[in-house]
């Protein structure tokens, strides 16, 4: 508390935790970026696991909702309260561990992202998970299994998390490490810290192959690990990650590509992605991209102003990115040179960057288009209507064109954007009022449906939070709802956890 000036010593049922109850302190903790709005009665700063059993276990006693906030960067409402407290993860923001020679770091759940990177790249280690907002506490990240343009290559935060602490509903804790619990079928058995027994059955749906980030992830003899991942929030407070690191590449080959057609651009990425799935087997100096981002004509209207240097007659923009090193960097510039050259592609307009400098300008032009459109719409006070759907690779050029001509016919504006390499649109629609936001909401229901049709996902990265759980109804059915929340209660017995997000709280008490 000494030194924390905002705050007031709040005694929270008993307990002398950090809180703060004056609606100016604790506005920000009622809304993310999506602009989903909620209110609640106290925000909590608890400082270490035991004031978050704490709470936690009063708040059982009492049967008070309990929100957990992360750095509030997310896009579905996952972190605002409908009711109840938020428990904030702010304090808890320390680097535990970087071990460079079993390439493992151990983290508490409130730092930072960009922090972590800063601080691992000093010592030659590489964590690939970069969603385009690093802004984002690692802790949410996983809670959310965030994903981001080295996905393509590297999968997403799911496949580095190595080991967690978290605290469950209950209050009891748990010490997971990858592989040390699994489930046996589709039924999963474990023993709390504290020795508390749970058993229950896993949702037996089906996920879609590739990217996906909706709902409980569940499969046969999974890991219990992968049940917490992408849970966001429902099931536990992750309290520490150990996550696996790799070592630095020694550099990266990074370049913007502008085409005239955008269906130039498209082949453009189905080819690299073709080439960089086949030489990733072989393991060569061939083509091996670590994402592929596509922007539209419209995103680069959007970008017009801040990035001059697009041409002017550009119809579709590709941002790539590869390792490379001293031995292989001009064999690799000349393969992606021969490749963007079949594509009609003015090899003269592309910008490729040769120092860390320009790949971080390269990076930052991807994340202000994510950041227009939020501005845009902060503006209009609108909420977003953006699709978050990824569908398989065989369906995704003709996916991409329906959803565009539904929206052109529509007469909305949109832009489009993605992680192209897994398929993954991010198609947003800028509502100007009230009218058209239900316009846009009708369409993004066909869009989505139109992805789940393919055995795509509603929800590639974002996950459902609050704004989406109607879709995700639509994509696995109410029965398999019904599954989850079985699931939820018998983790979380008195229905208090981040109640809301993935499924409506109805279906708790169902
Ligand atoms: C411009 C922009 C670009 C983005 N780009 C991407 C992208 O490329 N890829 C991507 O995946 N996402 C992206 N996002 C979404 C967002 O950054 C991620 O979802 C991120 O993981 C959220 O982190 P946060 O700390 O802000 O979490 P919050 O928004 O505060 O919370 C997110 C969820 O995590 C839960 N949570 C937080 N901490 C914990 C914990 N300790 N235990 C359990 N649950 C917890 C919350 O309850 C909530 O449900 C973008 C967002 C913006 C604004």
């Amino acid at each position: 508390m000494e030194g924390d000036n905002n705050a007031t010593w709040y005694k929270y049922r008993g307990l002398q935790v950090i809180s703060k109850t004056d609606i100016s302190e604790i506005a920000s903790y009622l809304v993310d970026a999506s602009n989903y709005k909620g209110k609640c009665e106290e925000v909590i700063f608890p400082e270490n696991e035991n004031e978050i059993v704490e709470i936690i276990k009063r708040a059982n006693r009492t049967k008070v909702a309990v929100t957990i906030s992360g750095n509030g960067t997310g896009l579905t409402g996952g972190r605002v309260p409908d009711e109840g407290i938020v428990i904030a993860t702010d304090k808890l923001d320390k680097i535990l561990e970087i071990n460079p020679n079993e390439k493992y770091a151990v983290v508490q759940t409130g730092v930072l992202l960009s922090d972590f990177k800063k601080e691992i790249e000093q010592k030659k280690l590489y964590y690939p998970p970069d969603p385009t907002e690093q802004n984002c506490f690692i802790g949410a990240t996983v809670s959310t299994n965030a994903s981001g343009s080295k996905t393509f290559k590297y999968g997403p935060t799911r496949d580095f998390v190595l080991a967690m602490k978290i605290v469950l509903p209950t209050g009891d804790t748990l010490t997971l490490d990858r592989g040390s619990i699994k489930a046996s079928g589709h039924v999963i058995k474990f023993v709390s810290n504290e020795g508390a027994s749970f058993e229950f059955n896993l949702p037996d749906y089906s996920m879609p192959a590739g990217k996906h980030a909706a709902g409980y992830f569940s499969a046969e003899n999974m890991d219990l690990i992968d049940l917490f991942i992408g849970s966001e929030g429902t099931l536990g407070i992750i309290t520490e990650i150990k996550l696996k690191l790799l070592t630095l590449p020694e550099n990266t080959l990074s370049s913007v590509l502008f085409f005239d057609n955008e269906s130039d651009a498209l082949s453009f990425i189905s080819a690299a992605r073709k080439i960089s799935y086949e030489t990733r087997e072989e393991n060569n100096n061939g083509i091996d991209a670590l994402g592929l981002e596509f922007f539209d004509k419209n995103s680069l209207e959007f970008l017009r102003e801040d990035y001059p240097l697009i041409p002017s007659d550009t119809d579709a923009a590709v941002w790539f990115e590869q390792e490379i090193n001293a031995d292989n960097e001009e064999i690799l510039f000349d393969k992606w040179v021969g490749l963007i050259e079949q594509y009609n592609c003015n090899i003269e307009n592309a910008w490729f960057a040769s120092n860390d400098f320009e790949r971080k300008k390269f990076q930052n032009f991807r994340h202000a288009v994510s950041w227009k459109v939020n501005e845009f719409l902060s503006k209009t006070n609108i909420r977003k209507v953006g699709t978050d759907t990824a569908v398989p690779v065989e369906s995704f050029n003709e996916y991409y064109h329906l959803a565009k001509k539904l929206v052109s016919e529509s007469g909305l504006d949109f832009i489009s954007y993605g992680h192209l390499g897994n398929c993954h649109l991010h198609l947003n629609m800028l509502p100007k009022n009230d009218k058209e936001f239900l316009a846009a909401k009708t369409l993004y229901a066909r869009i989505c449906s139109e992805a789940v049709k393919r055995k795509g996902t509603i929800s590639a990265e974002h996950g459902i939070g609050k704004i989406k759980r109607e879709y995700l109804l639509d994509m696995f059915g109410e029965e398999n709802i019904i599954k989850m929340a079985n699931l939820k209660k018998n983790i979380d017995p008195n229905m208090i956890l981040s109640l809301g997000n993935i499924f409506d709280k109805k279906y708790l008490i169902k």
